[in-house]
């Protein structure tokens, strides 16, 4: 089926729905930067106002876009994108509902450059880590847009966004970037009322003020004498049902007199689970901006501010090894770098490119998300002095025993194998033995301290779990 063009005009007006449905936040912002050039034969033709939205369209909602078109005609689309040019037509509207920029743009990643002298010095805010500012913060596609929204939020400039929801993997920079805009606003603007928490210490108070029928005074400080509030990790409130319904009409009650609210969360508005409906709409009526693993590029910029920092001296060479060595999560990117940097540093090692090699090699055989089966066994093996082939052989030795029953067990808890696979795993045993040695170590370790030594010994050479 081709269709005329009425008909394809009308099936992009369908995917436009569609998507704009799934991503009320962010939708109309940037296809106000693209324009449809129409869809003839499966070919999509789309012009971007610049390159920095055709990349982000390209990647962020074509999916969705040609997932769609592709479930209604069974094309596999093919999109044609032009950049720049005449743009007559845009897809969306400029967004209408921007609130007024409050204060004067700030260069990106700039802090205040006005003198101390004719500013009073902010209030302290707890729980923020004074390292976590714009200025130290590596900007990079992955995370440009929560750049960019939080430096509006924050009142540097830019379309400021109510709520700003900032979402994206662990250890990726949410946390970073709220703290940035708290040290940001108390430098510029003192007088504003910060309040910074996590979820978690949300529901803490809340619990305590029912308790302590102090309800009135917590209503006061969330909803009165806050100018800006910043929720870390909103995921948190799953399932709390009650701390759901406050937080509901605490965010109404700042949203209606327009004051920020950023929240932060490893998931989208829609992935939260157990999160009241008319929460997660709320979540997503602003700008829903997310964060992504940063490219290479990114990472090595990021490993060569963290060594700054630290004053730490490092050769390009061994920056761009750990940047290539950690691809998703830069909180362990910063860890290799200090770990090796340390280690190097306490044997009076130069620190070259291989001692950074054997480094994050030792430490990815032991890293527990990438172990399998045969990872467990081999280092079970080496606690306890055999060869490898001594788990999977009919050997019943009692020592030979006991440590495949070890490693049945230690398979069995930390990766998600099912009894038989286990069974075929260690020579094709059949899946009640694996049962039955899972459980018999069980017990000895609750019950046998010299068995549970053995245990610590070898699940510290594993690597903390999960
Ligand atoms: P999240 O809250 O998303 O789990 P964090 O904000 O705690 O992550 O970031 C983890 C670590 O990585 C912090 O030390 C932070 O400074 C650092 N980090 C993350 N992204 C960046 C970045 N783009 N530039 C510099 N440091 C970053
Ligand atoms: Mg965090």
């Amino acid at each position: 089926m081709q269709g005329s063009i009425e008909e394809q005009d009308a099936l992009w007006a369908e995917a436009v729905a569609y998507t704009r449905g799934r991503s009320p936040g962010s939708f109309d912002q940037w296809f106000s930067g693209i324009q449809f050039d129409g869809l003839t034969d499966g070919v999509l033709g789309l012009r971007a106002r610049d390159e920095f939205v055709r990349e982000w369209v390209d990647h962020h909602f074509l999916p969705t876009i040609t997932d769609f078109i592709r479930s209604k005609t069974g094309w596999s689309v093919q999109v044609a994108w032009s950049v720049g040019g005449d743009m007559k037509k845009p897809v969306a509207e400029p967004v209408q509902d921007v609130k007024p920029v409050r204060a004067k743009a700030l260069a990106v990643g700039e802090e205040s450059t006005r003198p101390a002298s004719v500013r009073p010095p902010a209030p302290p805010l707890e729980g923020l880590n004074p390292k976590y500012t714009f200025a130290n913060f590596v900007v990079g596609s992955s995370n440009q847009l929560a750049h960019a929204a939080s430096i509006a939020a924050a009142g540097g400039g830019g379309p400021r966004h109510n709520p700003l929801f900032l979402c994206g993997g662990t250890g990726l920079g949410k946390t970073h970037l709220v703290h940035a805009v708290a040290h940001r606003v108390r430098q510029e603007r003192p007088e504003t009322r910060i309040l910074y928490v996590s979820a978690e210490k949300f529901v803490n108070e809340f619990v305590q003020a029912l308790q302590d029928n102090k309800m009135s005074e917590f209503r006061a400080r969330y909803r009165e004498k806050c100018d800006l509030l910043l929720v870390d990790d909103i995921q948190f409130l799953a399932s709390k049902t009650q701390t759901q319904e406050e937080f509901f009409h605490c965010f109404n009650a700042l949203h209606q007199s327009d004051k920020q609210i950023i929240l932060t969360s490893d998931k989208y508005p829609q992935q939260l689970e157990r999160m009241e409906e008319r929460l997660v709409s709320r979540f997503s009526s602003g700008l829903v901006a997310d964060i992504q693993p940063p490219e290479l590029e990114t990472r090595v910029a990021i490993v060569r501010k963290k060594a700054q920092i630290e004053q730490l001296d490092i050769h390009p060479d061994v920056v761009l090894t750990i940047a290539q060595s950690v691809r998703s999560n830069v909180r362990e990117l910063e860890g290799t770098l200090i770990r090796i940097a340390a280690k190097a540093s306490l044997q009076g090692k130069t620190l070259t490119v291989e001692f950074a090699r054997q480094e994050i090699l030792a430490a990815s055989s032991v890293r527990p998300t990438e172990q399998n089966v045969e990872d467990i066994q081999r280092i079970v093996c080496h606690h306890f002095k055999l060869r490898s082939t001594d788990l999977l052989s009919k050997d019943r030795h009692k020592s030979v025993a006991f440590a495949r029953h070890v490693a049945m067990y230690l398979c069995k808890q930390r990766l998600k194998c099912s009894f038989p696979e286990l069974g075929r795993a260690f020579g094709n045993r059949d899946h009640t033995t694996v049962m039955s040695a899972v459980r018999k170590v069980e017990s000895l370790r609750t019950n046998d301290p010299e068995v549970r030594a053995h245990l610590e010994a070898i699940e510290r050479k594993l690597g903390a779990a999960d």
